[in-house]
């Protein structure tokens, strides 16, 4: 995940850079239900609204929590599927809040009444991520649902009301690019908390197509708008926050961004950049799936590791011996292509593996063809030196 605003605002405020540890352990992004009410066009899980087997008991969860606290990850991301649909959400929820665990529900929205949303906020949910894919008939469109835009806006209403910290969830495509102001602009018509950006993981085919260049250019386009709206809101001191997914060359496009405006402060922005680090899957970053496979990352469901129901997650994760995670760990990472020869790699760590992966049909360290970054910004960006 990459923190605009973290970025941005001390630019702003001109905040030394201030190098402090990172966590051992990671953000552990865990897909409890593969149910879920709504079947979106872009849904990584391929859920339904049927139950599926092998879901772990509330005990078996209870356990996983207690593992994670112990191994001190920073926060966990319950996500689904739709996590509403656990009947045992609260009772979870309320366990690792209990345990003293940051935790996030990631959701579409749908199901958040009023009576809801002050349950999520009894819980003590420290955030709730709702997604929105565009306007009304956009949104209605890609859920294929009527009525569900309108869903999810009240249930972030309803979490707002319930003192729940709330935030919008857009996953940019061709399709909806040109819808992409208009939702930062009902962020700030709902005075809704952050915005987060998840970058399509397309699997593209080919060495290069028109269709690639023209969603890069439609990806520039978007990170300007973003990186705009999330200086002015730093220069407005609104308490907002913009961060992106799924696309790790955001860090040193931020860069060129920052090179027109605060050249006086590049060299300490490419150092909180370069400490940042990039990708960060298989490291920072954990997937749990609905079964209790643990995997490199949410895209890797067809990548195991070990089962939680078998062993605990710190042991799966500690000691794993898997040759992509290893790779993964290593620094620098055995990338190939335009990502090996890269000027920015350091702030970046050869982005999205599972793009490259599917691009080149089985390389794991092949370039991601989803980096919109002209050879001149990877080469010798002038901004670098
Ligand atoms: S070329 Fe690769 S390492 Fe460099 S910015 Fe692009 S994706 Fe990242």
């Amino acid at each position: 995940m990459f923190r605009i605003s973290q970025f941005i605002k001390p630019l702003v405020q001109e905040t030394p850079f201030v190098c402090r540890p990172k966590p051992q352990a990671p953000v552990v992004i865990w897909n409890l239900i593969r149910r879920c009410n709504l079947t979106c066009r872009h849904c990584y899980t391929t859920s339904a609204d049927i139950d599926f087997p092998g879901e772990l008991t509330t005990e078996q969860v209870y356990d996983v929590l207690l593992d994670l606290k112990n191994m001190d990850v920073p926060a966990v991301i319950l996500s689904g599927g739709e996590p509403l649909l656990r009947p045992d959400i609260f009772l979870i929820g309320a366990y690792a809040k209990h345990l003293g665990l940051y935790v996030g529900l990631s959701s579409n929205g749908t199901l958040m009444s009023p009576d809801i949303a002050r349950e999520i906020g009894r819980t003590g949910f420290n955030y709730v991520g709702v997604s929105v894919d565009g306007l009304e008939q956009t949104h209605d469109e890609f859920r294929q649902k009527k009525g569900s835009f309108r869903d999810a806006l009240n249930g972030i209403e309803h979490c707002k009301q319930a003192g729940v910290k709330v935030g919008l969830r857009f996953t940019l495509t061709e399709n909806n690019a040109n819808e992409f102001p208009a939702m930062l602009d009902l962020m700030r018509e709902r005075d809704i908390d952050k915005f987060y950006l998840s970058h399509l993981n397309y699997a593209g085919r080919g060495r290069r197509n028109r269709k690639r260049d023209a969603m890069h250019l439609t990806t520039r386009k978007a990170m300007e708008q973003l990186f705009e709206r999330a200086h002015e809101d730093a220069l407005d001191g609104r308490q907002t926050e913009y961060v992106t997914g799924n696309n790790d060359a955001d860090g040193p496009f931020l860069l060129a961004w920052a090179a027109q405006r605060y050249p006086h402060r590049l060299e300490e922005l490419k150092a909180r950049l370069i400490h940042w680090g990039g990708n960060a899957s298989g490291m920072g970053i954990a997937n749990i799936d609905n079964t209790g496979e643990v995997h490199p990352d949410t895209f890797w469901w067809n990548h195991n590791l070990g089962n939680v129901k078998d062993r605990p997650f710190s042991e799966i994760w500690r000691n794993t011996q898997d040759p992509f995670m290893t790779g993964l760990r290593s620094q620098p990472r055995p990338l190939r292509g335009r990502c090996r020869t890269c000027a920015v790699r350091n702030m970046c760590n050869g982005n999205t593996r599972v793009r490259g992966f599917t691009h080149s049909e089985g390389d794991f360290w092949a370039e991601d063809p989803g980096c919109y970054l002209t050879e001149e910004e990877i080469r010798q960006p002038a901004f670098i030196n």
